[in-house]
């Protein structure tokens, strides 16, 4: 028996790799290589259920634990990061800040749409100037008649170009510092009608998309690049008070506690490019033979692997004791820090010691290890950098300590 999982988590989790192996491994060099969306599969998840796992079956989402969540965004990178940064940033950032914050009309309207897979959505907060430190947000929300009018610019954004539902936050009220930061609901049209059409997902004229808000040009990646990322523009951008999220001024909050629960996602990507790293590397050295014996019988390199699958084993109960505590009600953001802080740095150096295993050919895309390699190394950036997870995790440390 295992303590976290129960017979329904096996089973996802056994569907996804059989997903996976049929549907990704086919094509993730390719969409590397061109930087193209997988919109195919992300038809193919979306009706699966995988864009709204943890969302009520109310909102059309799958109605199952954070766990199950982690499940899938761990089984989904053990082959491409893309495809699990696409279901993660969808869920963790643009979706579950509607789940908690939003009114009764905003969830009615928007979650059976983003928990279908219907519409991507993401989550609009970095910005040319205000990086690791949120607090330094410039867009800048003015109150209008019945609305807002905002103006600014965001970066990096996950489905900047694919998306239609953001949740963007600006500044209502300069003075107050971080208790003047507020979030919206801002909609516009994706940027590829023509898939869109074909396959009758990610385009809904009915929205309220908004005039001025619109997409920069995709940015050109080291890793992660089958996912869409863009700059957001809001140029005089008009939104109705209905599409406010939260009060005014709990725009910040609201958005710590948004990457509290995203971190734990991060660290179930990262989980499942080590895993996967580790797999590869595993089944190549035990068929490569140099010196008259297979690689394995090195000890240099059966050490190595074996020392992988201990941090990884440990990095996992971390990553799912975190999802456990959130499922269960209990504070959960130092674990959360702690995971993905852990599990980002080992995706790293699993991807590393791959490419070490296999040599020459690691080194090539004959072998998923190289883009393994390049992915992982967003896990240490986006949704908070290590440097801030282990600023997240040294204020816990002191809590409670008299000065
Ligand atoms: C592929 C990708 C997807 C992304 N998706 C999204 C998204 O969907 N939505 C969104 O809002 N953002 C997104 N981001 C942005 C991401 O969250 C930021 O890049 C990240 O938070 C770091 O901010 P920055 O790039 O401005 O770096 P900076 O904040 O400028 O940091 C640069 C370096 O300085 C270090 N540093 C900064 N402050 C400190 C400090 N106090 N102490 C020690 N070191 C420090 C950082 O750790 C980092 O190493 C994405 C980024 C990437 C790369």
């Amino acid at each position: 028996m295992h303590p976290y999982l129960q017979e329904d988590h096996l089973d996802l989790r056994a569907e996804v790799h059989q997903f996976a192996r049929e549907a990704i491994v086919p094509v993730a060099s390719e969409i590397d290589e061109d930087g193209r969306f997988p919109w195919d599969n992300v038809k193919a998840m979306g009706e699966r259920g995988w864009f709204g796992v943890p969302v009520p079956r109310r909102f059309s989402g799958m109605g199952r634990d954070y766990l199950s969540y982690v499940l899938v965004v761990e089984a989904l990178a053990c082959y491409d990061a893309s495809h699990a940064i696409t279901v993660s940033a969808h869920t963790t950032l643009a979706t579950s800040p509607i789940v908690a914050f939003g009114t009764p009309a905003q969830k009615a309207r928007f979650l059976p749409l983003l928990a279908s897979g219907q519409v991507l959505g993401g989550f609009g907060l970095t910005e040319p100037g205000a990086g690791s430190d949120a607090s330094g947000t410039r867009t800048r929300a003015v109150a209008t008649r019945g609305g807002y009018r905002i103006n600014g610019s965001k970066i990096f954004i996950t489905h900047g170009g694919v998306g239609e539902i953001f949740v963007v936050t600006a500044v209502t009220d300069p003075a107050a510092r971080t208790r003047g930061i507020t979030s919206f609901i801002v909609c516009k049209p994706t940027v590829d009608l023509e898939e869109t059409r074909r396959l009758g997902i990610g385009h809904r004229p009915k929205l309220p998309y908004s005039a001025g808000f619109t997409a920069g040009a995709r940015e050109d990646k080291m890793g992660w690049r089958a996912s869409d990322t863009r700059q957001l523009f809001l140029q005089d951008t008009l939104v109705g008070e209905d599409q406010r999220l939260g009060d005014e001024g709990d725009g910040f909050v609201n958005f710590m506690k948004t990457l509290d629960a995203g971190r734990i996602g991060i660290a179930a990507l990262s989980l499942g490019i080590a895993q996967g790293a580790l797999d590869v590397a595993l089944d190549y050295t035990t068929r490569r033979r140099q010196f008259n014996r297979p690689l394995w019988e090195f000890q240099e390199v059966q050490f190595g692997l074996a020392g992988l699958a201990a941090e990884i084993e440990a990095a996992r109960q971390l990553t799912y004791h975190a999802a456990w505590l959130k499922d269960h009600g209990q504070p959960f953001a130092r674990e959360a820090a702690m995971a993905k802080l852990v599990a980002s740095e080992l995706a790293a150096k699993s991807a590393r010691t791959a490419v070490q295993s296999l040599g020459g050919v690691g080194y090539t895309s004959e072998y998923p290890v190289e883009r393994m390699m390049r992915d992982a190394k967003a896990c240490e950036i986006g949704e908070g950098t290590s440097e801030i997870q282990k600023m997240v995790i040294g204020r816990h440390l002191l809590k409670g300590i008299d000065p």
